[in-house]
């Protein structure tokens, strides 16, 4: 990444990215002319995108009430975090359990910009930043704010929100990520979201060529395809599904209307 002496990694906004996108999608103001002329023509594609954005925000919130409340869960680390929109997962769960300690990790200068944002805590509890890359898993892990802050003989939460399909598949998402949870002990889980095509081929289809033509990447995946992220561990019920029918707080007409999957499985 560029670097410049006085500011640290330099924003680049000559290409979209997803963190803005999704921050134009939830009707945040940190995005630039080129992310909003990619985000826009992928809402030609599915004029529900925004709406679909919020659903997954939704599942962040559902995800950390139950892994709080029913699971015990008190360590999170959260990988691709984005452009801070509360509540952030540290303040659900802190809601929830005043101790808890979160560790955000992200590679986006933009979202580094607004860290201090992620590091407001219950003085009871903790969070902290690391500006660092999925694909760089052993710096994640031995970074000071990590080890400082978690305790990795205790169950973490490893939380991959819409980040996976950022990778393709020549990244070794797989690899990426089994790195970060063979440093987890038994009783630890994984909760992903994904995108995938399933549901209306064609419409994702078309949206996925409106970002990747403009420079970005973005795979959605199939159902069996993101089963296999959580390979060893334990999903827990309803298993992988589609991110309304995750555990839904009310009963849900279409949970297929919302084309991201989620899941959550623990360590054995
Ligand atoms: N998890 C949040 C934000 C999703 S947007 C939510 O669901 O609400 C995806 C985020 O992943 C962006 O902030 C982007 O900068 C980050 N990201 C993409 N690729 C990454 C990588 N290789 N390493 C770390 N973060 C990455």
């Amino acid at each position: 990444m560029a670097q410049s002496a006085q500011h640290g990694p330099v924003v680049d906004d000559s290409i979209p990215h997803s963190a803005r996108i999704y921050d134009w999608w939830l009707g945040g103001k940190d995005n630039f002319a080129v992310d909003r002329a990619t985000g826009a023509a992928m809402i030609e594609a599915i004029p529900t995108l925004p709406a679909m954005a919020k659903e997954n925000r939704h599942f962040v919130h559902r995800v950390a009430r139950h892994l709080v409340a029913e699971a015990g869960i008190r360590q999170f680390l959260d990988v691709g975090t984005g452009i801070p929109t509360r509540p952030n997962l540290h303040e659900v769960a802190q809601g929830l359990a005043p101790e808890t300690r979160v560790v955000y990790v992200d590679n986006d200068p933009i979202v580094l910009a607004h860290a201090r944002a992620l590091m407001i805590s219950n003085p009871a509890g903790r969070s902290t930043y690391i500006h660092a890359d999925l694909r760089q898993s052993e710096k994640i892990l031995s970074d000071p704010a990590l080890t400082e802050t978690l305790d990795l003989s205790q169950p973490v939460a490893l939380t991959l929100i819409a980040i996976l399909m950022l990778l393709d598949d020549a990244d070794d998402p797989i690899g990426r990520i089994r790195a970060l949870m063979d440093a987890l002990p038994s009783g630890s889980y994984l909760a992903i979201t994904h995108p995938t095509q399933d549901f209306d081929p064609v419409a994702v289809g078309a949206a996925v060529a409106a970002a990747t033509g403009n420079g970005m990447t973005l795979v959605p995946r199939t159902h069996a395809e993101v089963e296999r992220f959580f390979e060893g561990w334990e999903l827990i019920e309803p298993g992988v599904v589609p991110v309304l029918g995750w555990r839904p707080e009310q009963p849900v007409a279409d949970p297929s209307a919302v084309y991201y999957y989620a899941g959550v499985a623990r360590k054995p």
